[in-house]
């Protein structure tokens, strides 16, 4: 298992995507939206992990309540997985609370899942799995 990305939630990303661009001297990705967590998403790369900005597309957003309770900055981390379904038996084994008890479809077309982040020291951690075995 490897760590996959950062998300940080960000206000506007159309303004915070060219700062960041700027300052890694890198292209974000396409912004996407997100539906499922009501969020719109652009990943940088530098390497890894990626940065994930994402910014709320509505006020039911994870994200809107996020930004409005701590402003903006880390909110998820995120690890790769190679099988999500074995993953999720694992962690349920392990005694951690899950947000999401199946896989979902989440940004790039790949499905993810949330653990709770008291399982993780109070960091929210996604679990990611790559289509198609790729990046
Ligand atoms: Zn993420």
């Amino acid at each position: 298992m490897e760590m996959d990305h950062l998300g940080i939630a960000v206000r506007k990303l159309d303004n915070a995507l060219p700062i960041w661009e700027r300052a890694l001297a890198t292209r974000g990705s396409p912004p996407e939206v997100v539906e499922s967590q009501r969020v719109r998403v652009s990943f940088l790369s530098v390497g890894e992990p990626h940065m994930e900005l994402l910014e709320p597309i509505s006020p039911e957003s994870p994200i809107a309540r996020f930004l409005e309770k701590r402003g903006e900055g880390i909110h998820h981390v995120a690890m790769r997985v190679p099988d999500l379904a074995v993953k999720l038996e694992e962690l349920r084994a392990a005694q951690v609370r899950l947000i999401d008890e199946v896989p979902r479809k989440g940004a790039r077309g790949r499905l993810v899942a949330f653990a709770h982040p008291s399982s993780f020291g109070g960091v929210l951690t996604e679990f990611v799995q790559p289509t198609d075995g790729k990046e």
